[in-house]
C-alpha cells in the first residue's frame, strides 16, 4: 500500500521577525510534490496560546477524516505523534484533561500548536504514524513506550500459526511488540484493523488447540481459521509476513 495522505494541513503558529504572531497556515500538499498547490487558508493565530487553548484552535479547522496528528511544543519539536479514525474526534479528546493519564496531561500542557496529515483511511494513517514516530521519535512516544502499563500488539513468532494479541507488561520471549498505544482503546481499533485486513487468528493457543470448528471470528471474516485447517501453512506464513511488514512501517506492506 503507498501511503497517499490526501492532503498535508500544516498548521503552525510562526513568529515573525517582528515578533507579530502569523497563522496557522493551512496548506495543501500531494505526497513527493514540490509544495503549497493551491487554495492555501491563513487564519489568525492567537499569540501564545498553549495547552488546551492551542489544541482547541487547532480544531476549529481540523476535518472529521482519518489521519495523524502531531503535537508541536515551544520550539516547533514534535512532543507526540499519533492517529486517529476521526481526527476531530480524536484531537478533542485531549481537550478533557481530567480524563487524560499524568504523562498526556503534561504533553497537553507543553502543546503550543499542531500538525494534522489527513490520509483516505485509517490503515494509511497506522503506517504513516509507525513512519513519523521512527524518524520523530517524539519525546512522550518513548516515554509512554518505557511505561509497562502502556498495552503493545503483539505477534508471537515461534508457533507455526503465530497469534496477534494485546499485551501488557514486560516483553515476552518470542514474541514481537509494537507500541506502545496511549489507551486500551487505541490497540484495540489496531487489533481489529489487523484482524479484518490479515486474519490473523486472536484466540490462545489452547484455544487453537481445542478448535473442532472455526468461532465466531471466522464467520465474521475477521480469522482465516488455521485452527480447523481453513488456511495452508504457507499462505497463512505469507499474511504473517505481510502484517509484520504493516506494523514495521515497510511501504507496499498493504
Ligand atoms: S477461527 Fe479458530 S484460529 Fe481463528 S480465532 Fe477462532 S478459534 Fe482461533
Amino acid at each position: 500500500m503507498k501511503i497517499a495522505a490526501s492532503k498535508e494541513r500544516l498548521m503552525t503558529a510562526q513568529k515573525t521577525e517582528n515578533g507579530a504572531s502569523e497563522t496557522p497556515s493551512v496548506s495543501d500538499t500531494q505526497p513527493g510534490g514540490s509544495g503549497p498547490q493551491s487554495g492555501n487558508e491563513i487564519q489568525e493565530q492567537p499569540e501564545g496560546l498553549k495547552g488546551v487553548e492551542a489544541i482547541r484552535h487547532a480544531l476549529r479547522t481540523m476535518p472529521y477524516a482519518p489521519g495523524v496528528y502531531r503535537m508541536l511544543g515551544a520550539r516547533g519539536e514534535v512532543l507526540y505523534v499519533g492517529k486517529a479514525l476521526s481526527l476531530r474526534k480524536r484531537v478533542t479528546s485531549y481537550t478533557h484533561v481530567a480524563r487524560l493519564p499524568e504523562r498526556l496531561r503534561r504533553m497537553v500542557s507543553e502543546t503550543v500548536t499542531m500538525e494534522i496529515v489527513t490520509t483516505h483511511t485509517e490503515a494509511e494513517a497506522l503506517l504513516l504514524e509507525a513512519n513519523y514516530i521512527k524518524r520523530m521519535k517524539p519525546r512522550f512516544n518513548i516515554l509512554l513506550r518505557d511505561d509497562k502499563s502502556y498495552p503493545w500488539l503483539m505477534l508471537t513468532d515461534e508457533h507455526p500459526f503465530p497469534q496477534i494479541a494485546k499485551h501488557r507488561g514486560k516483553a515476552v520471549k518470542g514474541a514481537s511488540l509494537w507500541g506502545p498505544f496511549a489507551s486500551a482503546w487505541a490497540v484495540n481499533q489496531t487489533l481489529n484493523l489487523i484482524q479484518r485486513v490479515f486474519l490473523l487468528r486472536s484466540c490462545t493457543d489452547a484455544v487453537f488447540n481445542s478448535r473442532s470448528r472455526p468461532c465466531l471470528l471466522y464467520q465474521i471474516k475477521r480469522c482465516s481459521a488455521p485452527c480447523v485447517d481453513r488456511i495452508a501453512p504457507q499462505d497463512y506464513a505469507l499474511l504473517v509476513e505481510q502484517a509484520r511488514d504493516f506494523l514495521s512501517g515497510k511501504d507496499g506492506a498493504a
